[in-house]
Order: C-alpha cells, then sequence, then structure tokens
C-alpha cells in the first residue's frame, strides 16, 4: 500500500518531536508491528528455538506486540530519533537479556504455569480457548454458549471437536507446561482446602496473562466499551471477536456475564472459580456426587453451577 510505503520512509527518518512521534506510532502500528514480528522470528531462528507451525507464528506476533509497545512509551523519550532505528535496538538489547522471552516471573509458580500452559494452548487450540470458560470460571458448555449468544449450529461447531480437550489436549498441554501429576494433585488439594486463596491468585494472575496472550491476535486485543458490547450483542456480529476476547479478558467477561445473566441463567454475580481437571461429558456428574475422584472441590459456587447446567 501507498500509504504503508510513506510511514516506511517516514520511520526511518528522524522524528524531532514527541507529539510527531505519537502521531506517526499511532499511525503505523501495523508496520512497527510487522517489523518487530520479523526480528523476533529471526532471534527464534538463531537460537534454534523455531519451527515453522502456528505456535511459533503466534509467538513471534505476541513478542513482537510487546516489544511495540514498549517502544511506544520509551520512544517518546528517545525523541529525537529515527524510529525504525530505535526500535530495532530496542529489540536486540530486549534479546540480549538473560531469560528474554520471560514476560512475567510471577507466572513461574505451579498455579502460574497451569495458566499459562492453558492459555499458551488456547491461541492455537479451539478447544483450548473454549476450554478457559470451564478452567477460569466454571461455566460448561451450557453457559458458553448463553454467554456468547450463540444459536445450536454455532455452538456445534465451537464445540465440534470438544471431545479431543478431554480425550488428550488437556493431558497434552500439562506436559508441555512440565507440571508432574503430583504439581497437579497438590494444586487439587489447595483447591479443595483454600479454594478462596487459591481463586485470589488467579485473579491477581490473569490480568497479566491475559493481556500477553491476547497479543497473539492482535485484531482481537482492544476491549470494548460497555455499549459496544450491548452493540455487538444486539446487532449478532463479530462472534469470532467474542469468543476470543471474552476467554482472554477477565474484565470483559465480568462485565458481559454480568450483563447477561438472565440469558446464562446465574444466580449471582460471576467470578472466578478454578477449575483444573477437565469437565466431565455432560458436566452433571458433579452434581450427583459421582465426581469421587477428588478432582471436585464441591464448594457451594460449583454446586450451583451444576445445578443450573442440568
Ligand atoms: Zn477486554
Ligand atoms: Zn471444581
Amino acid at each position: 500500500m501507498r500509504d504503508g510505503q510513506v510511514f516506511s520512509t517516514r520511520l526511518n527518518h528522524v522524528v524531532t518531536t514527541e507529539r510527531e512521534f505519537d502521531e506517526l506510532v499511532t499511525k503505523s502500528l501495523p508496520e512497527l508491528l510487522d517489523r518487530a514480528t520479523g526480528q523476533t522470528k529471526r532471534f527464534l531462528r538463531e537460537t534454534n528455538q523455531w519451527d515453522d507451525d502456528i505456535t511459533h507464528e503466534k509467538l513471534a506476533l505476541r513478542w513482537g506486540y510487546e516489544l511495540v509497545e514498549r517502544f511506544v512509551v520509551f520512544g517518546r523519550t528517545e525523541v529525537p530519533c529515527r524510529p525504525f532505528f530505535l526500535l530495532d535496538s530496542l529489540i536486540a538489547k530486549s534479546f540480549s537479556q538473560p531469560d528474554p522471552l520471560c514476560y512475567h516471573k510471577e507466572l513461574l509458580t505451579p498455579v502460574g504455569r497451569f495458566l499459562d500452559g492453558l492459555a499458551s494452548r488456547a491461541v492455537v487450540s479451539r478447544d483450548a480457548l473454549i476450554a478457559l470458560f470451564y478452567h477460569f470460571y466454571g461455566f460448561s458448555q451450557a453457559h458458553v454458549v448463553k454467554l456468547l449468544g450463540f444459536g445450536q449450529a454455532e455452538s456445534q461447531r465451537v464445540y465440534k471437536n470438544f471431545e479431543r480437550w478431554r480425550q488428550t489436549g488437556w493431558q497434552r498441554t500439562m506436559n508441555e507446561t512440565g507440571l508432574s501429576g503430583s504439581d497437579i494433585a497438590s494444586l487439587e488439594e489447595q483447591l479443595r482446602s483454600k479454594p478462596d486463596h487459591l481463586n485470589h491468585e488467579v485473579e491477581r494472575l490473569m490480568p497479566i496473562l491475559q493481556s500477553h496472550y491476547r497479543k497473539s491476535e492482535p485484531e482481537h486485543y482492544p476491549c470494548l466499551s460497555e455499549q459496544k458490547w450491548g452493540q455487538l450483542f444486539q446487532d449478532d456480529y463479530g462472534h469470532d471477536y467474542r469468543v476470543w476476547h471474552l476467554a482472554l479478558c477477565r474484565d470483559c467477561f465480568m462485565e458481559v456475564a454480568d450483563r447477561r445473566q438472565t440469558e446464562v441463567g446465574g444466580k449471582s454475580k460471576p467470578q472466578v472459580n478454578l477449575h483444573i481437571h477437565p469437565l466431565k461429558k455432560g458436566g452433571v456428574l458433579a452434581l450427583f456426587g459421582g465426581d469421587r475422584g477428588g478432582r471436585h472441590h464441591g464448594s457451594p459456587r460449583t454446586q450451583r453451577l451444576s445445578r443450573t447446567s442440568a
């Protein structure tokens, strides 16, 4: 595109005021993102961390986004500068740090790794994405479909291969996190003995985690105003955005879930309600006390959700 070329040229030239910097950066975000993503790929290739697949594409994309975000804040303080030149040096500097791809140290705890594993899988797998509603909030298929405002056809499309998540997807994701069976058992135990404590921790980590992974899909990154959300449901558009953004943004999830309480059939305000293992088929086992494997803590919250889904 001609506009793009104009910006590229300008990004190679000196910007002299903060205002000029802000204006140019706002208009040329796609090119900056493109450049940062490209350099991230190169870094991954050079350090033998690259594979030609969607997982790595998304990884490069969200790191590109992270880097541009830092550049936008930092660049203003470096005026006068040549934006592309400054971006390149910021990227080179970031990648020369130890652990350049660790975006948050707090996520290195068992619960952090559990959540991180789920979210990182969710950006490349629809099954995992849709499962987040259950793992974060205890929402079963029936709830999710009502929350998203989907009809039967759409619901079937989204949940088409969901059985895979129960059968293999969840376990595969856990293997990727490096959590052992006993780590997972100990998380379950914490959830049983101190559910509020663990749920508060999840709540605290969610914004860090979600903001990072939302960057894997830049178009679906931004939050909408309450009014915009209302419009989107009323005029029935943005289905992919709904699934993606609500699964990966607690604030919008809470707002939409609260607003759609009548549709969803919840009796109290939605809240974070961690679940470690996937929901068993049908999602009603917990209600009848059939889940004796210790997988469910059976808190009043779980029971309430199970009852409404039955
Ligand atoms: Zn949001
Ligand atoms: Zn549970």
